[in-house]
């Protein structure tokens, strides 16, 4: 794609994200890695709904702001994703009810937020750390992230919500919509005696899906 197909994407994705309930207000925030290593970014304090394809923020290699709006704060989140994962084209972070309500949860394992109840949360997220609670926009999260993402393409931020890479732009929304749907079962079956893919069958996806960076 080019630069301008990939604006009109993030444009497209954004206000379908927003239309359907994933993000509210001015939270949420995207961004794409470009063919020159450079990257696209949504502004800060932008509706995901009413972004302007030409005012997106424009960084170059090295995350310098060189055209349009200034870039989401949130952007340290989004660099350490592309540095740890070579293959990332795209970064999606959202404040989706119902991710962000696992991130609150006290009783969920950190290494593993989100059982296997589903195979495409394993195909398209696989398994899901919690990162501790940081003030958004503090630099205590990008090593965090940078440690653990060349092993998982989604983290969830505790008391705050995910973040999803993915090798294109469609696909990192796909892997955070799935994770967002597969919150909301967790949420639903909370109480419920739920049946979860075995280890086999667990392993059997990841040998035939792999998520690696
Ligand atoms: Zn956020």
């Amino acid at each position: 794609m080019t630069e301008k197909e990939l604006r009109h994407a993030i444009v497209r994705w954004a206000r379908s994200l927003f239309e359907r309930g994933f993000t509210v207000g001015s939270s949420g925030n995207i961004s794409v890695r470009l063919e020159d290593g450079g990257f696209l970014m949504t502004p800060t304090n932008s509706c995901m709904g009413f972004l302007d394809p030409d005012r997106l923020s424009r960084l170059d290699a090295g995350g310098a702001h060189v055209d349009g709006d200034p870039p989401t704060k949130e952007r340290p989140l989004h660099f350490a994703f592309y540095e740890a994962r070579p293959s990332a084209r795209a970064v999606v972070h959202l404040h989706s009810t119902h991710a962000t309500a696992l991130s609150c949860l006290a009783d969920v394992d950190p290494e593993d937020a989100v059982p296997p109840i589903t195979p495409y949360v394993v195909m398209r997220v696989g398994r899901v750390p919690v990162l501790p609670y940081a003030r958004p926009g503090s630099s205590a999260l990008a090593p965090m992230i940078r440690e653990r993402a060349a092993r998982h393409p989604a983290v969830l931020l505790a008391n705050h919500g995910p973040v999803v890479a993915g090798p294109s732009l469609e696909a990192a929304v796909f892997a955070i919509e799935e994770l967002e749907e597969t919150a909301r079962l967790l949420i639903m079956t909370r109480n419920l005696e739920v049946r979860r893919l075995t280890p086999e069958e667990v392993a059997d996806l990841d040998a035939s899906f792999s998520l690696k960076g």
